[in-house]
């Protein structure tokens, strides 16, 4: 079977982690500095919390957003239950705006309707966050311009969109946020074994994220309470959790961050070769609006005449390790039992219903990748 998505690791990545078992700290030691220190210097962000997933970091996002009881928090309904659960652990409600059907990100005219109803019925969120689905940028500059007189807080859910750009601005740099989410799991652009970061210009936040993802525990002595104990002293000032990533999985994390132009640049070449055959087959291409460097985190197209079920099940029996993303957040039992109705997101119901993410990674052949496109051409021709 030919999977959807698939790391990929070398000798070098190997041996950057044989090099911190052999000789250096298991954890909070060197390497963890180190890569926080690159992705500051490849996002261009000021600030950088590592953490040991993506969904802790989006935790902590919403934590050190100050989301808690009786908050409202928007996401898209398009994504990894990740981005939903992050408010909920924080004692928060979830509601969705709906996406635009072309990219399936959030859409900036829904997200208008929804603001100018949560105006009349006091129901504005503290934050919402923003997915950048597949790796194609959200429109940002738009949604913070619609939310901005609201005091909503941003934060970019990025975990597809590493080494994505918009205007050649790259995602993690804030621009148009207070924070953005990285993810290192394998299957995503760049992998740390098992990974987050949080990414922010603001020193408040960076603070506050520093200590819940450390048990809320203050040792530097400029911040502490008490400041007239012996060096041994330390405060527990909130509290937080141990979300720490090891100098093992940084390590790993650092030595693929150096790669990642050349991960980028094969995917959107991947994605070109899929995009100039299946032109001419009845289905709808992944867009790449102007201005947009793509991420390619999956490649995802839209059936317009047959029936997914069937397609996804014929490719899978030829050995094409075909996907779905996303069942919608909205419809999972857990969220349906909160009472959410996937008809009041007509958009996002239809994109699942036609949605099927093909092959793609960085080391997929042109082999494996005309095989896809020929078992596809014979079911939908
Ligand atoms: C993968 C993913 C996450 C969660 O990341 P983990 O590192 O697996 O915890 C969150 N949001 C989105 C959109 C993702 O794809």
């Amino acid at each position: 079977m030919i999977p959807y998505g698939k790391h990929h690791l070398d000798a070098g990545d190997i041996q950057e982690v044989v090099d911190v078992l052999e000789n250096k700290f298991l954890t909070q030691g060197d390497m963890v500095e180190k890569f926080a220190a690159a992705l500051c210097s490849v996002t261009g962000a000021e600030h950088c919390q590592l953490v040991n997933s993506g969904t802790s970091a989006l935790h902590i996002a919403c934590l050190a957003a100050g989301v808690s009881d009786g908050d409202w928090v928007w996401t898209s309904p398009i994504s990894f239950v990740a981005s939903a659960n992050c408010a909920l652990y924080c004692g928060a409600k979830i509601d969705f705006v709906d996406i635009e059907p072309e990219t399936g990100n959030m859409c900036p005219v829904e997200l208008e309707k929804k603001l100018d109803w949560a105006v009349r019925c006091n129901k504005l969120p503290k934050a919402i966050v923003i997915v950048h689905y597949a790796g194609h940028p959200a429109k940002m500059a738009a949604i913070r311009d619609l939310t901005e007189r609201h005091n909503v807080i941003l934060i970019e859910d990025a975990a597809h969109a590493l080494g994505a750009s918009d205007q050649a601005v790259p995602i993690g740099k804030c621009i148009y946020s207070d924070m953005t989410v990285f993810s290192f799991h394998p299957v995503k652009v760049i992998t740390s074994g098992e990974g987050g970061a949080v990414m922010t210009n603001s020193p408040e936040l960076h603070q506050r994220l520093r200590l819940f993802a450390n048990h809320g525990i203050v040792r530097d002595k400029n911040l502490l309470k008490d400041a007239t104990q012996g060096d041994w002293y330390y405060e527990q000032q909130l509290l937080g959790f141990n979300y720490r990533i090891s100098d093992i999985h940084a390590a790993l994390g650092l030595s693929q961050l150096k790669k990642l132009d050349g991960f980028v640049k094969a995917r959107q070449q991947k994605a070109n070769f899929y995009n100039d055959i299946l032109s001419q087959l009845p289905i709808q291409l992944p867009p790449t609006n102007d201005g947009v460097s793509h991420a390619w985190h999956i490649y995802v197209v839209g059936l317009k005449r047959h029936e997914r079920k069937k397609v996804f099940q014929e490719l899978r029996s030829k050995g094409v390790g075909v996907n779905v993303h996303y069942i919608p957040i909205p419809l999972h039992p857990y969220y349906q039992s909160l009472g959410f109705q996937m008809n009041d997101f007509p958009l996002a119901k239809s994109f699942y219903e036609n949605a099927l993410t093909l092959p793609l990674f960085p080391t997929i052949t042109k082999e494996e990748q005309q095989f896809v496109l020929d078992n596809l051409c014979e079911i939908l021709v």
